[in-house]
This record gives C-alpha cells, sequence and structure tokens, in this order.
C-alpha cells in the first residue's frame, strides 16, 4: 500500500512538472506572447480533405480582370480555364490599371469565345454635353468592340475611384450627373457590376473587439472626408430604385456578408439587382450554413465570380467550399483567422450558381 502511495506522490510530480513551466516564468502563459497575426494554427482534426479538381457544372465566370500581361499567359489562363472547367471569363476592364480599353479587345480577340469584355464610363467631362459624348462612347464601344457590360465600378466613399482612365472622384452611384450613362447601359443591354463599400470590420474600430482585425487592421476604411457603408448602401439603393431598367450586379455579395437578411431584403426589393460571389470566400465560409441557407433562397440572383487571378489553385479553393461539406479548414491567403467550412449546394443551385443565371442574363442582356 505504503509503494502505491509513493507511486501516486511521484506520478502528481512528474505531471504537475509536465503542465506548468519551471523557473522564474512558472505563471507565463506562452499564449501571450502571440499575436494574432502570427496566428497560424494547423488542423488535427481527423476530417475529410476532399480534392475538387474541376467544377461540377461548366463555369461562366462573371467576374475577373485583365490579369494576363502578355498572349502566352492569355494561352496559359485558356489552358487552366479548361482545366478546371469554365467556360468564359468576363473581363472588367474598370479599376485595372493597365492598357486602354482598345488594347484589351485586341489583346483577347483570339480568343473571343473564351472571354467577354465590360468596359468603363468615361467621365473626363461631367457637363451635360460631356455624358452625351460619354454616352456615344459606351455605344461604340458596345456596337463595335463587343463590350457586353460596364465595371467593375467602385465606390469604397470617395465616389468611383475605380474608372479608368479617369477617375469618378465624388460621383457616386446615385449621382444624377451619370443617370444618362446608366440608363444608356440600360437601354444597351449591358449589366452595370459595382463594388460598393467594403467588408463591414474594416469600418469597425480596430481594436480587440474586431472580429476581422487581422485582415481589417490592414484593410481599414478612413471614412472621414468621404461616405461611410450606410451612406454608400443609401447610394445604391437609389440608383437601384432610379433605374429599374438597368441591371445591377453588386459584386463580393455587396460587401454584406455579415447580415445576410439585409441583402436578402434588397434581392426581394429590387428586381434588377444581381449579386456575385467574387474575392469573398473567406467572408462567406466562415459561416457556412447561414451562406448556404443564403445560396439556396436566392439561388435564381447569384453568379459565380473569383476576381483573383488565374491559377488553378485559386478555382479550386472556391469549388471546395462550394461543393463540399468539409468544415474547419484554414486558408491563410484570404487574410483572416477563421476556419471555413464548405457550403455543400444541392446540385441545383450549384449549376444556377456556376453558369445557369449568368446564362440567361446573357441571353437577355447579349
Ligand atoms: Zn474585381
Amino acid at each position: 500500500m505504503k509503494k502505491y502511495c509513493l507511486f501516486l506522490a511521484v506520478i502528481a510530480l512528474l505531471t504537475a512538472s509536465c503542465a506548468a513551466p519551471k523557473g522564474e516564468n512558472a505563471s507565463a502563459n506562452p499564449a501571450d506572447k502571440i499575436l494574432l497575426k502570427d496566428f497560424n494554427p494547423i488542423v488535427v482534426n481527423n476530417l475529410p480533405v476532399t480534392k475538387v479538381d474541376r467544377a461540377k457544372y461548366t463555369i461562366i465566370d462573371m467576374h475577373s480582370h485583365d490579369y494576363a500581361v502578355n498572349q502566352e499567359e492569355i494561352a496559359q489562363w485558356v489552358k487552366v480555364m479548361d482545366e478546371v472547367g469554365v467556360e468564359h471569363t468576363a473581363i472588367m476592364h474598370c479599376s485595372w490599371i493597365g492598357r486602354p480599353f482598345e488594347e484589351v479587345v485586341e489583346a483577347y480577340a483570339p480568343f473571343k469565345e473564351r472571354f467577354r469584355l465590360w468596359c468603363c464610363f468615361d467621365y473626363s467631362d461631367m457637363s451635360e454635353e460631356g455624358i452625351q459624348k460619354a454616352c456615344a462612347l459606351l455605344e461604340r464601344y458596345h456596337n463595335e468592340l463587343g463590350a457586353v457590360g460596364v465595371g467593375e465600378l467602385g465606390d469604397k466613399g470617395e465616389g468611383d475611384t475605380y474608372a479608368r482612365p479617369v477617375e469618378g472622384k465624388d460621383i457616386h452611384i446615385d449621382d444624377p450627373r451619370i443617370r444618362p450613362l446608366i440608363r444608356k447601359a440600360g437601354e444597351l443591354k449591358m449589366p452595370i457590376s459595382i463594388h460598393i463599400a467594403e467588408p463591414y470590420w474594416m469600418y469597425l474600430p480596430m481594436d480587440e473587439t474586431n472580429d476581422g482585425l487581422v485582415n481589417a487592421v490592414t484593410w481599414h476604411v478612413d471614412t472621414t472626408n468621404c461616405y461611410g457603408y450606410n451612406k454608400l448602401m443609401e447610394t445604391f439603393e437609389n440608383a437601384l430604385r432610379e433605374n429599374p431598367n438597368t441591371l445591377f450586379i453588386a459584386c463580393h455579395y455587396l460587401n454584406m456578408n455579415h447580415d445576410l437578411p439585409r441583402l436578402g431584403a434588397l434581392l426581394d426589393k429590387y428586381p434588377n439587382m444581381y449579386m456575385d460571389i467574387s474575392a469573398r470566400v473567406a467572408e462567406s465560409a466562415h459561416t457556412p450554413r447561414a451562406t448556404r441557407e443564403f445560396l439556396i433562397k436566392y439561388q435564381d440572383r447569384v453568379l459565380f465570380g473569383t476576381d483573383n487571378g488565374m491559377e488553378a489553385d485559386m478555382y479550386r479553393k472556391i469549388f471546395r467550399v462550394l461543393e463540399t461539406n468539409d468544415e474547419h479548414f484554414y486558408v491563410p491567403e484570404y487574410g483572416y483567422h477563421w476556419a471555413l467550412s464548405g457550403f455543400n449546394l444541392p446540385d441545383e443551385v450549384l449549376y444556377k450558381l456556376y453558369r445557369g443565371n449568368a446564362e440567361r442574363i446573357i441571353k437577355e442582356y447579349k
């Protein structure tokens, strides 16, 4: 019995020495020294890791840019698209610091079947006469150069700063001066793809309560001298209401992943609004059940988009989220500390998201 007690005492001592560090800093918690930006956890769970090399249905990507710098890169991109299952890709000329639209048209001409080009509004002359000229230019881009839409316009508070070659500083989407352009786009059946605001975390205090802190801190929006989140949403809603014959595609879930009921209410109210899921994988996949429910409910109004380069792996990361039931995985390059999970979308929803809805728009909107 004595021997047994001694044995237990030794075990207790050993256990204690394993649990607490020795020496002066016996009370220090090593986790106190880890910065949030360095948090890089490795999943230990024995969970399914599903590889989706090719999309279940051939995709129409409604949101990308002129990433390819030469013909070889465009050809390589087409190879990747074939590999992962992308039929064609929308190239948004606005928001891309690069060559003029005419040059983009020329560069992608040999791959006409695989890329559709979207052009910009011209804000170089904001007088009434200047806007009429801009309308004529839009018509020329559409009729002669094959532009199928306008985008990506972008307003993070200071106006449409995405526009090229002239920024639309202080020109918000509900500005009466550009109404003729928006209506012209509607008339020409050119949808307008628009990026409004940024994810909500970027507007909140950069403190310990900010749920998106590790990303938000470098992506922060300073609204001191410009429109804030809600004011921007108001401008977008005004544009939807005032231009019922123009189709708007709100990029990136309208940067409203944090409030899907609010996003759904807008879709309910405005039939001229669609949204794309581009570049918001982490912002949606950390709330997989709510997002899944949302995508099922609004399955006729959501579009696939990437907005993130030309690599096969980039596409595959998105497929994993949309198609699988995998859970609790990290994708550090999205910039957050959140674990993500797949949506496991039903086939008919996946089909509409990947191509069905885009096909309908292309048919109706040329
Ligand atoms: Zn974009």
